[in-house]
Protein backbone atom coordinates (compact mmCIF):
# COMPACT_ATOMS: atom_id res chain seq x y z
CA UNK A 1 0.00 0.00 0.00
CA UNK A 2 1.25 3.40 -0.98
CA UNK A 3 -0.07 6.64 0.80
CA UNK A 4 0.41 10.18 -0.28
CA UNK A 5 -0.24 12.75 2.94
CA UNK A 6 -0.66 16.32 1.80
CA UNK A 7 -0.62 19.08 3.96
CA UNK A 8 -0.19 22.60 3.51
CA UNK A 9 2.12 22.25 6.64
CA UNK A 10 4.61 20.32 7.76
CA UNK A 11 7.13 20.43 10.73
CA UNK A 12 9.61 20.96 11.35
CA UNK A 13 9.73 22.57 8.13
CA UNK A 14 6.43 24.79 7.82
CA UNK A 15 4.47 25.06 10.70
CA UNK A 16 1.16 27.36 11.81
CA UNK A 17 -0.34 25.34 14.23
CA UNK A 18 -1.54 21.49 14.81
CA UNK A 19 -1.53 20.66 11.43
CA UNK A 20 2.05 21.05 10.86
CA UNK A 21 2.49 18.63 13.94
CA UNK A 22 0.48 15.61 12.53
CA UNK A 23 1.67 16.14 9.03
CA UNK A 24 5.02 16.00 10.40
CA UNK A 25 4.23 12.81 12.38
CA UNK A 26 1.93 10.59 11.41
CA UNK A 27 3.73 9.72 8.21
CA UNK A 28 6.15 8.54 10.32
CA UNK A 29 3.93 6.50 12.14
CA UNK A 30 2.54 4.91 9.45
CA UNK A 31 5.94 3.63 7.84
CA UNK A 32 6.06 0.75 9.19
CA UNK A 33 2.53 -0.77 8.36
CA UNK A 34 2.73 0.05 4.52
CA UNK A 35 5.13 0.01 1.39
CA UNK A 36 5.83 3.48 1.02
CA UNK A 37 4.55 7.08 2.72
CA UNK A 38 5.24 10.30 0.35
CA UNK A 39 4.24 13.38 2.04
CA UNK A 40 3.45 16.13 -0.58
CA UNK A 41 3.09 20.11 0.73
CA UNK A 42 4.63 23.52 -0.81
CA UNK A 43 8.12 24.78 -0.63
CA UNK A 44 7.66 27.78 0.74
CA UNK A 45 10.44 30.86 0.68
CA UNK A 46 10.67 30.57 4.62
CA UNK A 47 11.95 26.60 4.63
CA UNK A 48 15.62 25.96 5.32
CA UNK A 49 16.56 24.06 2.56
CA UNK A 50 20.67 23.55 3.44
CA UNK A 51 18.95 22.71 6.92
CA UNK A 52 16.62 20.18 6.13
CA UNK A 53 19.03 18.85 3.16
CA UNK A 54 15.86 19.30 0.38
CA UNK A 55 17.37 18.86 -2.76
CA UNK A 56 15.52 18.87 -6.56
CA UNK A 57 14.75 16.03 -8.43
CA UNK A 58 14.41 15.22 -11.84
CA UNK A 59 10.46 15.38 -11.01
CA UNK A 60 8.95 18.54 -13.25
CA UNK A 61 5.68 19.50 -14.63
CA UNK A 62 3.24 21.70 -15.50
CA UNK A 63 -0.62 21.95 -14.43
CA UNK A 64 -3.36 24.47 -16.46
CA UNK A 65 -4.51 26.75 -13.92
CA UNK A 66 -7.84 28.67 -15.69
CA UNK A 67 -5.70 29.79 -19.06
CA UNK A 68 -2.64 29.93 -17.26
CA UNK A 69 0.28 26.99 -18.14
CA UNK A 70 2.43 27.13 -14.44
CA UNK A 71 5.48 25.29 -14.08
CA UNK A 72 6.48 23.68 -10.89
CA UNK A 73 9.56 21.21 -9.92
CA UNK A 74 9.65 18.85 -7.08
CA UNK A 75 12.17 18.97 -4.48
CA UNK A 76 12.91 16.02 -2.01
CA UNK A 77 14.12 15.31 1.54
CA UNK A 78 14.18 12.48 4.00
CA UNK A 79 12.87 12.30 7.55
CA UNK A 80 14.98 12.79 10.17
CA UNK A 81 14.21 8.87 11.59
CA UNK A 82 14.44 8.07 6.96
CA UNK A 83 11.38 6.14 7.42
CA UNK A 84 9.05 8.92 4.93
CA UNK A 85 9.97 10.60 2.04
CA UNK A 86 9.07 14.63 1.73
CA UNK A 87 8.13 16.51 -1.43
CA UNK A 88 8.25 19.66 -1.62
CA UNK A 89 6.36 21.48 -4.73
CA UNK A 90 8.48 24.15 -6.03
CA UNK A 91 6.79 27.30 -7.30
CA UNK A 92 8.04 30.73 -6.58
CA UNK A 93 5.49 32.48 -7.70
CA UNK A 94 2.69 31.10 -5.38
CA UNK A 95 5.14 29.66 -2.42
CA UNK A 96 8.55 31.82 -2.59
CA UNK A 97 7.65 34.13 -0.33
CA UNK A 98 7.95 34.38 3.57
CA UNK A 99 4.83 32.97 5.50
CA UNK A 100 2.63 30.37 4.70
CA UNK A 101 -0.52 31.67 4.52
CA UNK A 102 -0.78 35.59 6.02
CA UNK A 103 1.38 38.55 5.75
CA UNK A 104 4.00 39.51 8.35
CA UNK A 105 1.12 41.68 9.65
CA UNK A 106 -1.32 38.69 9.80
CA UNK A 107 -3.32 39.73 6.96
CA UNK A 108 -3.91 36.41 4.72
CA UNK A 109 -2.32 36.88 1.28
CA UNK A 110 -5.04 37.79 -1.39
CA UNK A 111 -3.61 34.70 -3.84
CA UNK A 112 -4.44 31.98 -0.96
CA UNK A 113 -7.44 30.21 -3.24
CA UNK A 114 -4.93 30.02 -6.37
CA UNK A 115 -2.21 29.22 -4.25
CA UNK A 116 -3.75 25.83 -2.80
CA UNK A 117 -5.64 24.98 -5.53
CA UNK A 118 -2.47 25.08 -7.69
CA UNK A 119 -0.64 23.10 -4.90
CA UNK A 120 -3.90 20.77 -5.40
CA UNK A 121 -3.49 20.62 -8.97
CA UNK A 122 0.24 19.48 -9.04
CA UNK A 123 -0.44 16.63 -6.50
CA UNK A 124 -3.02 15.56 -8.92
CA UNK A 125 -0.78 15.31 -11.15
CA UNK A 126 2.21 13.88 -10.02
CA UNK A 127 -0.46 10.93 -8.82
CA UNK A 128 -2.17 10.81 -12.31
CA UNK A 129 1.33 10.30 -13.93
CA UNK A 130 2.43 8.33 -11.91
CA UNK A 131 5.43 10.39 -11.02
CA UNK A 132 4.15 9.26 -7.68
CA UNK A 133 2.80 5.47 -6.41
CA UNK A 134 -0.75 6.30 -4.56
CA UNK A 135 -3.14 4.00 -3.59
CA UNK A 136 -4.29 5.96 -0.73
CA UNK A 137 -4.40 10.26 -0.96
CA UNK A 138 -4.64 11.18 2.36
CA UNK A 139 -6.26 15.05 2.64
CA UNK A 140 -5.60 17.48 5.65
CA UNK A 141 -8.34 20.10 5.97
CA UNK A 142 -9.66 22.69 3.16
CA UNK A 143 -6.15 23.06 0.90
CA UNK A 144 -6.55 20.03 -0.06
CA UNK A 145 -10.57 19.03 0.11
CA UNK A 146 -10.97 19.47 -3.39
CA UNK A 147 -8.80 16.55 -4.28
CA UNK A 148 -11.10 13.57 -3.46
CA UNK A 149 -13.60 15.14 -5.86
CA UNK A 150 -10.59 16.01 -8.57
CA UNK A 151 -9.70 12.22 -8.32
CA UNK A 152 -13.15 11.17 -8.45
CA UNK A 153 -13.53 13.03 -12.47
CA UNK A 154 -10.81 12.00 -12.99
CA UNK A 155 -11.49 7.96 -12.27
CA UNK A 156 -8.21 7.59 -10.50
CA UNK A 157 -7.91 4.62 -8.92
CA UNK A 158 -6.65 5.56 -5.74
CA UNK A 159 -8.67 5.84 -2.38
CA UNK A 160 -9.29 8.89 -0.57
CA UNK A 161 -9.35 9.88 3.07
CA UNK A 162 -9.96 13.84 4.43
CA UNK A 163 -9.01 14.43 7.71
CA UNK A 164 -10.71 17.65 9.50
CA UNK A 165 -8.10 19.27 11.94
CA UNK A 166 -9.98 22.50 12.29
CA UNK A 167 -13.53 23.21 11.05
CA UNK A 168 -13.49 26.25 11.47
CA UNK A 169 -11.98 27.30 8.48
CA UNK A 170 -13.28 26.29 5.13
CA UNK A 171 -11.19 27.72 2.51
CA UNK A 172 -14.17 29.89 0.79
CA UNK A 173 -13.97 30.43 -2.49
CA UNK A 174 -16.47 32.05 -4.98
CA UNK A 175 -18.27 31.14 -8.26
CA UNK A 176 -15.81 33.41 -10.40
CA UNK A 177 -13.28 31.17 -8.97
CA UNK A 178 -14.38 28.36 -9.89
CA UNK A 179 -13.32 28.64 -13.12
CA UNK A 180 -9.68 28.02 -12.27
CA UNK A 181 -10.28 24.48 -11.44
CA UNK A 182 -10.88 21.43 -14.01
CA UNK A 183 -14.19 22.00 -15.95
CA UNK A 184 -15.31 18.75 -14.95
CA UNK A 185 -15.44 19.26 -11.31
CA UNK A 186 -17.56 22.10 -12.18
CA UNK A 187 -20.95 19.79 -11.78
CA UNK A 188 -20.19 18.22 -8.98
CA UNK A 189 -19.44 21.29 -6.78
CA UNK A 190 -22.32 21.95 -4.07
CA UNK A 191 -22.83 26.04 -3.55
CA UNK A 192 -23.33 26.67 -0.12
CA UNK A 193 -26.22 29.23 1.90
CA UNK A 194 -23.35 31.86 1.91
CA UNK A 195 -23.54 31.88 -2.43
CA UNK A 196 -19.95 29.99 -2.30
CA UNK A 197 -17.93 27.16 -2.70
CA UNK A 198 -16.05 25.61 0.84
CA UNK A 199 -13.22 23.53 -0.12
CA UNK A 200 -13.88 21.64 3.66
CA UNK A 201 -17.47 20.54 3.02
CA UNK A 202 -16.38 19.27 -0.98
CA UNK A 203 -13.64 17.48 0.98
CA UNK A 204 -16.40 15.37 3.66
CA UNK A 205 -18.04 15.24 0.32
CA UNK A 206 -16.34 12.90 -2.15
CA UNK A 207 -13.56 11.65 0.28
CA UNK A 208 -14.54 7.83 0.90
CA UNK A 209 -13.52 8.03 4.03
CA UNK A 210 -13.33 11.09 6.37
CA UNK A 211 -12.35 11.72 10.13
CA UNK A 212 -11.65 13.81 12.57
CA UNK A 213 -8.72 14.18 15.18
CA UNK A 214 -10.44 13.37 18.15
CA UNK A 215 -13.77 11.22 18.46
CA UNK A 216 -15.16 13.91 21.13
CA UNK A 217 -15.13 16.18 17.95
CA UNK A 218 -16.44 14.01 15.54
CA UNK A 219 -19.60 13.93 17.93
CA UNK A 220 -19.71 17.27 18.11
CA UNK A 221 -19.18 18.05 14.48
CA UNK A 222 -22.32 15.22 14.42
CA UNK A 223 -24.18 16.91 16.73
CA UNK A 224 -23.89 20.16 14.86
CA UNK A 225 -22.03 22.00 18.06
CA UNK A 226 -20.83 25.13 16.02
CA UNK A 227 -21.70 24.14 13.21
CA UNK A 228 -24.16 25.53 10.78
CA UNK A 229 -27.40 24.36 9.20
CA UNK A 230 -26.02 24.13 5.65
CA UNK A 231 -22.96 22.07 7.20
CA UNK A 232 -24.35 19.86 9.53
CA UNK A 233 -26.67 18.45 6.44
CA UNK A 234 -23.30 17.67 4.12
CA UNK A 235 -21.85 16.37 7.65
CA UNK A 236 -24.55 13.57 8.57
CA UNK A 237 -24.61 12.76 4.90
CA UNK A 238 -21.52 10.88 5.19
CA UNK A 239 -22.27 9.90 8.66
CA UNK A 240 -21.46 6.09 7.97
CA UNK A 241 -18.09 7.16 6.90
CA UNK A 242 -16.82 9.76 9.71
CA UNK A 243 -14.92 8.76 12.58
CA UNK A 244 -12.64 10.68 15.13
CA UNK A 245 -9.39 9.35 15.71
CA UNK A 246 -6.93 11.05 18.23
CA UNK A 247 -4.24 12.47 17.68
CA UNK A 248 -0.71 11.39 18.81
CA UNK A 249 2.63 13.23 19.18
CA UNK A 250 6.01 12.72 18.11
CA UNK A 251 7.85 11.57 21.49
CA UNK A 252 11.02 12.25 20.15
CA UNK A 253 10.55 15.77 19.93
CA UNK A 254 8.44 16.29 22.60
CA UNK A 255 11.04 14.53 25.50
CA UNK A 256 11.71 15.85 28.94
CA UNK A 257 14.50 13.29 28.44
CA UNK A 258 15.63 14.83 25.37
CA UNK A 259 14.30 17.88 24.57
CA UNK A 260 16.76 19.35 22.09
CA UNK A 261 15.91 23.14 23.28
CA UNK A 262 15.70 22.64 26.79
CA UNK A 263 18.62 23.16 28.61
CA UNK A 264 17.69 20.63 31.75
CA UNK A 265 16.64 16.88 30.72
CA UNK A 266 14.46 15.22 33.57
CA UNK A 267 11.91 12.37 33.99
CA UNK A 268 9.11 10.68 35.41
CA UNK A 269 11.80 9.67 38.10
CA UNK A 270 14.08 12.44 38.34
CA UNK A 271 11.98 15.89 38.28
CA UNK A 272 14.91 17.67 38.88
CA UNK A 273 15.45 19.35 35.86
CA UNK A 274 11.91 20.45 35.71
CA UNK A 275 12.64 23.27 38.49
CA UNK A 276 15.83 24.27 37.04
CA UNK A 277 14.18 24.73 33.27
CA UNK A 278 11.58 27.05 35.38
CA UNK A 279 14.19 29.08 37.16
CA UNK A 280 15.24 29.53 33.06
CA UNK A 281 12.13 30.09 31.74
CA UNK A 282 11.47 32.77 34.40
CA UNK A 283 14.61 34.42 34.11
CA UNK A 284 14.50 34.29 30.05
CA UNK A 285 11.04 35.89 30.56
CA UNK A 286 12.11 38.70 32.45
CA UNK A 287 9.97 37.64 35.21
CA UNK A 288 11.06 37.56 39.16
CA UNK A 289 12.75 34.39 40.34
CA UNK A 290 9.98 32.61 42.86
CA UNK A 291 10.36 29.41 42.21
CA UNK A 292 7.56 28.72 44.62
CA UNK A 293 4.85 31.05 42.55
CA UNK A 294 2.74 28.71 40.33
CA UNK A 295 3.56 29.95 37.28
CA UNK A 296 0.60 28.97 34.21
CA UNK A 297 2.69 28.51 30.01
CA UNK A 298 0.36 29.32 27.56
CA UNK A 299 1.38 28.78 23.58
CA UNK A 300 -1.29 29.62 21.38
CA UNK A 301 -2.37 31.29 17.99
CA UNK A 302 -3.93 34.47 19.66
CA UNK A 303 -7.46 33.93 18.33
CA UNK A 304 -10.94 34.50 20.58
CA UNK A 305 -12.04 30.54 20.74
CA UNK A 306 -8.53 29.91 22.61
CA UNK A 307 -9.92 31.61 25.26
CA UNK A 308 -8.44 34.72 25.73
CA UNK A 309 -11.29 36.73 26.58
CA UNK A 310 -11.68 35.03 29.83
CA UNK A 311 -8.13 34.77 30.37
CA UNK A 312 -7.48 38.31 29.98
CA UNK A 313 -9.93 39.08 32.65
CA UNK A 314 -8.90 37.09 35.28
CA UNK A 315 -4.97 37.47 34.94
CA UNK A 316 -5.30 40.70 37.49
CA UNK A 317 -7.12 38.64 40.21
CA UNK A 318 -4.72 35.76 39.52
CA UNK A 319 -1.42 37.73 40.01
CA UNK A 320 -2.81 38.98 43.04
CA UNK A 321 -3.12 35.68 44.34
CA UNK A 322 0.74 35.16 43.81
CA UNK A 323 0.77 33.88 40.47
CA UNK A 324 3.04 34.05 37.07
CA UNK A 325 2.11 33.83 33.51
CA UNK A 326 3.70 33.27 30.53
CA UNK A 327 2.28 33.69 27.03
CA UNK A 328 3.68 32.57 23.69
CA UNK A 329 1.74 33.46 21.05
CA UNK A 330 0.90 35.71 17.63
CA UNK A 331 -2.18 36.67 15.95
CA UNK A 332 -5.06 39.06 16.92
CA UNK A 333 -3.63 42.41 17.68
CA UNK A 334 -6.37 42.57 20.04
CA UNK A 335 -5.58 40.13 22.28
CA UNK A 336 -1.64 41.05 21.62
CA UNK A 337 -2.25 44.19 22.63
CA UNK A 338 -4.07 42.82 25.96
CA UNK A 339 -1.38 40.31 26.66
CA UNK A 340 1.38 43.25 26.63
CA UNK A 341 -0.81 45.88 28.57
CA UNK A 342 -0.97 42.99 30.98
CA UNK A 343 2.51 42.17 31.20
CA UNK A 344 2.99 45.91 31.54
CA UNK A 345 0.63 46.19 34.58
CA UNK A 346 2.48 43.11 35.93
CA UNK A 347 6.28 43.07 35.13
CA UNK A 348 7.25 40.45 37.67
CA UNK A 349 4.52 38.27 37.29
CA UNK A 350 3.17 38.39 33.27
CA UNK A 351 5.54 38.04 30.51
CA UNK A 352 4.20 37.95 26.70
CA UNK A 353 6.40 36.80 23.47
CA UNK A 354 4.19 38.26 20.62
CA UNK A 355 6.01 35.87 17.93
CA UNK A 356 6.06 31.99 16.73
CA UNK A 357 8.97 30.94 18.61
CA UNK A 358 9.99 26.73 18.43
CA UNK A 359 12.32 27.17 21.58
CA UNK A 360 10.38 28.92 23.79
CA UNK A 361 7.43 26.76 23.29
CA UNK A 362 9.69 23.65 24.53
CA UNK A 363 10.68 25.72 27.22
CA UNK A 364 7.44 27.12 28.17
CA UNK A 365 6.82 23.09 28.46
CA UNK A 366 9.28 22.00 30.26
CA UNK A 367 9.20 24.93 32.79
CA UNK A 368 5.65 26.12 33.91
CA UNK A 369 3.83 24.01 36.34
CA UNK A 370 0.09 24.45 34.89
CA UNK A 371 -0.83 24.90 31.06
CA UNK A 372 -3.28 27.07 30.66
CA UNK A 373 -5.56 25.88 27.62
CA UNK A 374 -9.36 26.92 28.00
CA UNK A 375 -10.40 26.54 24.13
CA UNK A 376 -14.32 27.23 23.75
CA UNK A 377 -13.92 24.28 20.99
CA UNK A 378 -10.87 22.47 20.58
CA UNK A 379 -10.22 19.68 17.64
CA UNK A 380 -7.65 17.85 19.11
CA UNK A 381 -5.24 20.08 21.07
CA UNK A 382 -2.02 19.09 20.82
CA UNK A 383 -0.11 21.33 23.68
CA UNK A 384 -2.34 19.80 26.77
CA UNK A 385 -0.51 16.38 25.38
CA UNK A 386 3.26 17.77 25.31
CA UNK A 387 1.73 19.65 29.00
CA UNK A 388 1.11 15.85 30.08
CA UNK A 389 4.43 14.70 28.81
CA UNK A 390 6.33 17.61 30.32
CA UNK A 391 4.38 17.23 34.08
CA UNK A 392 2.81 20.78 33.44
CA UNK A 393 -1.04 20.00 34.26
CA UNK A 394 -3.27 21.20 31.58
CA UNK A 395 -6.44 23.24 32.54
CA UNK A 396 -8.64 22.77 30.05
CA UNK A 397 -12.56 23.03 29.29
CA UNK A 398 -14.26 19.85 28.28
CA UNK A 399 -14.72 19.82 24.87
CA UNK A 400 -13.47 17.82 21.67
CA UNK A 401 -9.89 16.37 21.96
CA UNK A 402 -9.65 18.50 25.25
CA UNK A 403 -12.17 16.35 26.98
CA UNK A 404 -10.75 13.17 25.28
CA UNK A 405 -7.55 13.76 26.95
CA UNK A 406 -7.16 15.15 30.02
CA UNK A 407 -8.54 13.17 33.03
CA UNK A 408 -10.64 15.64 35.71
CA UNK A 409 -8.77 15.23 38.53
CA UNK A 410 -9.66 14.38 42.11
CA UNK A 411 -8.34 13.16 45.35
CA UNK A 412 -6.93 9.76 43.35
CA UNK A 413 -7.21 10.12 39.80
CA UNK A 414 -6.85 12.69 36.89
CA UNK A 415 -4.19 14.17 35.12
CA UNK A 416 -5.34 17.77 34.92
CA UNK A 417 -7.90 20.11 35.67
CA UNK A 418 -11.07 20.13 33.18
CA UNK A 419 -13.89 22.80 33.72
CA UNK A 420 -17.46 23.07 32.12
CA UNK A 421 -19.76 24.67 31.34
CA UNK A 422 -17.89 27.33 29.54
CA UNK A 423 -18.37 30.21 31.80
CA UNK A 424 -15.70 32.30 33.30
CA UNK A 425 -16.73 31.51 36.55
CA UNK A 426 -16.21 27.60 35.87
CA UNK A 427 -12.75 29.04 34.79
CA UNK A 428 -12.26 30.48 37.65
CA UNK A 429 -12.92 28.12 40.21
CA UNK A 430 -10.90 25.52 38.44
CA UNK A 431 -7.63 28.06 38.56
CA UNK A 432 -8.30 28.23 42.08
CA UNK A 433 -8.40 24.66 42.67
CA UNK A 434 -5.54 24.05 40.39
CA UNK A 435 -3.55 26.55 42.81
CA UNK A 436 -4.92 24.79 45.87
CA UNK A 437 -4.10 21.31 45.30
CA UNK A 438 -0.26 22.88 43.79
CA UNK A 439 0.05 24.27 47.00
CA UNK A 440 -0.69 21.09 48.88
CA UNK A 441 2.48 19.64 47.66
CA UNK A 442 2.56 15.92 47.31
CA UNK A 443 -1.13 15.67 45.83
CA UNK A 444 0.39 18.15 43.36
CA UNK A 445 3.45 15.47 43.04
CA UNK A 446 1.02 12.25 42.56
CA UNK A 447 -0.62 14.27 39.72
CA UNK A 448 2.28 15.25 38.20
CA UNK A 449 3.14 11.65 37.82
CA UNK A 450 -0.08 10.22 36.34
CA UNK A 451 -0.27 12.78 33.84
CA UNK A 452 3.60 12.31 32.86
CA UNK A 453 3.06 8.19 32.86
CA UNK A 454 0.13 8.83 29.94
CA UNK A 455 0.89 7.43 26.34
CA UNK A 456 0.13 10.09 23.69
CA UNK A 457 2.42 7.96 21.46
CA UNK A 458 1.23 7.46 17.80
CA UNK A 459 0.77 3.84 17.61
CA UNK A 460 -2.66 3.73 18.60
CA UNK A 461 -4.02 6.31 16.15
CA UNK A 462 -1.37 5.03 13.10
CA UNK A 463 -2.89 1.42 13.16
CA UNK A 464 -7.04 2.88 13.52
CA UNK A 465 -5.59 4.91 10.78
CA UNK A 466 -4.21 1.63 9.02
CA UNK A 467 -7.58 -0.27 9.72
CA UNK A 468 -9.64 2.71 7.54
CA UNK A 469 -7.04 2.77 4.92
CA UNK A 470 -7.97 -0.43 4.51
CA UNK A 471 -11.95 -1.07 4.58
P1 LIG B 1 -4.04 24.81 16.59
O1 LIG B 1 -3.75 23.81 15.53
O2 LIG B 1 -5.48 25.18 16.72
O3 LIG B 1 -3.16 26.02 16.51
P2 LIG B 1 -2.93 22.82 18.43
O4 LIG B 1 -2.85 22.78 19.93
O5 LIG B 1 -3.50 21.63 17.77
O6 LIG B 1 -3.71 24.15 18.03
O7 LIG B 1 -1.46 23.00 17.84
C1 LIG B 1 -0.73 24.16 17.95
C2 LIG B 1 0.72 23.85 17.68
O8 LIG B 1 1.38 25.05 17.31
C3 LIG B 1 1.43 23.34 18.92
O9 LIG B 1 2.51 22.52 18.54
C4 LIG B 1 1.95 24.64 19.53
O10 LIG B 1 3.04 24.41 20.38
C5 LIG B 1 2.34 25.40 18.30
N1 LIG B 1 2.33 26.85 18.47
C6 LIG B 1 1.25 27.66 18.47
N2 LIG B 1 1.63 28.94 18.59
C7 LIG B 1 2.98 28.93 18.70
C8 LIG B 1 3.96 29.95 18.85
N3 LIG B 1 3.63 31.23 18.94
N4 LIG B 1 5.26 29.59 18.91
C9 LIG B 1 5.61 28.27 18.84
N5 LIG B 1 4.73 27.26 18.69
C10 LIG B 1 3.43 27.59 18.62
Amino acid sequence: MNIVFASAEVAPYSKAGGLADVAGSLPQALAPYVNSVQVLTPLYGQIDQKKYDIHATTSSGEVLLGDDVIPYSLYQATAADQSTQIGFIRCDRFFGRDGIYTESDGEGFADNNLRYFFFQLVVLDLISTGSIPADILHCNDHHTGLLPLMMKTMQLKVKSIFTIHNFLYHGHFSAEEIALLPGSTKPLLTITQWDNYSALLEGIDHSDIVTTVSPGYALELLAGLNVDQHSLTRIQAVKPNFSGIVNGIDTEYWSPERDQYTPFHFSIDDLDGKRKNKAALLTKAGLSPDMDAPLFGSISRLVENKGFPFINKLLDEFVDLGAKFIFLGSGSPEISDQLRKAGKRHPQHIAFDDGFNEPLAHLIEAGSDMFLMPSRFEPCGLNQLYSLRYGTIPIVHRTGGLGDTVDPWTPDSGTGFVFEPYDINELRKTMNLALKIYYSGSDWAALMQRAMSMDFSWDQSAKQYFRLYNL
